[in-house]
C-alpha cells in the first residue's frame, strides 16, 4: 500500500563525517522498502516504520519542495560545508520500484547537481542506471560514487533472502555499467548472513566476482538481529532455507536490544574476509583518491585516522587512532591552526602527530597508504 505523506524536513547534517560512507549530509525520501530483504533491520520496532514492512510504503511527496527550501542560501545562516550528500541507506532504498513512478531520487540528484554537492548513492537496485546522465554531470563537477549492497554474489541465495530485488549478477553488471561511464563504484558487502553467506568459499566467490566487475572497494560487515519483528521474520525465512541453522544462530546472538552477535563471531568472519580481500588486492575502505580533494581539512584528517584505526583493528591490533579521530572531529577550528600543539589533543601522541602533520602537508599519509595496500 502506498501512502503519500508530508515530510517536515529531509536533509540531515551528520555530527561528523561518516568514515564508512563519507557522508556529511543524508536524506531519506521514502519510509519502508518493498525490496523486503529478510534480514532488513528497518523491520525492527525501534525504527517506527508504520504498516507492514516490505509491503507498505510512505512517499514523502513534498520532499523536493522541502529540500529546495533547506538548501536555499537565503534561508541558511551558516553556509553549507563541502561534503558528500548520501542518498540511500536508512530504512529505505531510494531506487526501490516506487521510484520509477515518483522519481524523487532523480529530482533530488538534480538539486544536488545544481547546488554543486558531491554525492554517494547506495542501493540494491539496477533502476539507478536510469539516472546515469545526472550522476555523470555531478561526477564531472565534483564526484559521484555509486555503491551497491550485496549479502553475497549468489543468485540462488539472494532469491531466498532478497526476494524483491534483481539478482546479484545484474547488480555486478550495473557496477560495470557505471565504471564504463567513468564513475566510481563500490560494494557494501553487508550484511553477510551467518552460516549462509559468511562461509569462506561464499565470501571468496563474492570478492572474486566483485573484483572482476571492477569495483573500487568492498566494505564488509556482519548482520544484526534485533529481537521482535526483525528476528521473527528472519527466522521464518531462515527455516525455509535450512531449519537446522536457527540453533547455531541462538549460540551467536545473545538476547540484546541492539541485536549484535558475539564479538568472537564478528572477529572470526572479519579475519576470513580480510585475508580474502588481501589476496584479491581490493581496498576495504573507500580509497583516498575518491575523497582527498572533496573533504575539508579536519574531515580529511578524521577519516584517515578512522581508516587507520579500522585497518589495524582488522589485524587484531590495539590502536589509539579512533580516539584521536574523535578529538579532531570535535574541533571548532581548522586542525592546522594547532599544528604546534597537536599532542594537547586527547588521544594524540607523537606517532599520530606525525601522521596529522603529513596529511596537512601532502593530503595523505605514507603509513595509511602502506596499510591500505598491505
Ligand atoms: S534494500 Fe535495504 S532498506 Fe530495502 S529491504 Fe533491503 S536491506 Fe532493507
Amino acid at each position: 500500500m502506498i501512502k503519500e505523506i508530508q515530510a517536515k524536513s529531509i536533509l540531515r547534517k551528520h555530527k561528523k563525517v561518516d568514515s564508512w560512507f563519507l557522508s556529511k549530509y543524508g536524506m531519506n525520501l521514502y519510509r519502508g522498502c518493498t525490496h523486503n530483504c529478510a534480514y532488513c533491520d528497518g523491520r525492527a520496532e525501534g525504527y517506527y516504520v508504520s504498516g507492514e514492512f516490505g509491503r507498505d510504503i510512505e512517499v514523502k511527496i513534498n520532499a523536493i519542495e522541502i529540500l529546495k527550501k533547506e538548501l536555499s542560501p537565503v534561508r541558511k545562516r551558516t553556509p553549507f560545508e563541502k561534503g558528500f550528500a548520501m542518498v540511500g541507506g536508512g530504512v529505505c532504498d531510494g531506487y526501490q520500484p516506487i521510484e520509477a513512478k515518483y522519481e524523487l531520487s532523480r529530482k533530488t540528484l538534480e538539486i544536488v547537481r545544481d547546488h554543486n554537492f558531491p554525492v554517494h548513492l547506495l542501493t540494491k537496485s539496477t533502476l539507478i542506471k536510469r539516472d546515469v546522465d545526472i550522476i555523470s554531470q555531478i561526477n564531472k563537477q565534483n564526484r559521484a560514487i555509486v555503491s551497491f549492497s550485496f549479502s553475497s554474489c549468489s543468485d540462488a541465495i539472494s532469491k531466498v533472502f532478497e526476494p524483491g530485488i534483481r539478482p546479484p549478477s545484474e547488480r555486478l553488471e550495473t557496477i560495470r555499467f557505471f565504471k564504463d561511464h567513468g564513475i566510481a563504484s563500490g560494494v557494501f558487502l553487508m550484511p553477510v548472513i551467518p552460516y549462509v553467506t559468511d562461509l569462506a568459499e561464499v565470501l571468496e566467490e563474492s570478492v572474486a566476482k566483485i573484483k572482476e566487475a571492477g569495483a573500487d572497494f568492498i566494505i564488509f560487515s556482519g548482520m544484526t538481529l534485533k529481537p521482535g519483528r526483525q528476528q521473527d521474520y528472519f527466522y521464518n525465512v531462515l527455516d525455509s532455507y535450512d531449519p537446522q541453522l536457527k540453533q547455531q544462530y541462538e549460540q551467536i546472538y545473545p538476547p540484546s536490544q541492539w541485536g549484535g552477535a558475539k564479538e568472537e563471531y564478528y572477529n572470526a568472519i572479519s579475519h576470513v574476509f580480510h585475508a580474502i580481500a588481501r589476496k584479491y588486492k581490493i581496498p576495504v575502505r573507500i580509497p583516498l583518491v575518491l575523497f582527498k580533494d572533496i573533504l575539508k581539512e579536519n574531515d580529511l584528517v578524521m577519516v584517515i585516522l578512522e581508516h587507520i584505526d579500522y585497518l589495524l583493528k582488522s589485524r587484531g591490533e590495539r590502536t589509539p587512532y579512533g580516539f584521536a579521530a574523535y578529538s579532531v572531529s570535535q574541533l571548532k577550528e581548522p586542525v592546522s591552526l594547532m599544528a604546534n600543539s597537536l599532542t594537547s589533543l586527547k588521544g594524540v601522541g607523537s606517532a599520530t602527530e606525525k601522521i596529522i602533520l603529513e596529511i596537512l602537508k601532502t593530503g595523505s599519509s605514507s603509513y595509511y597508504e602502506k596499510l591500505m595496500n598491505a
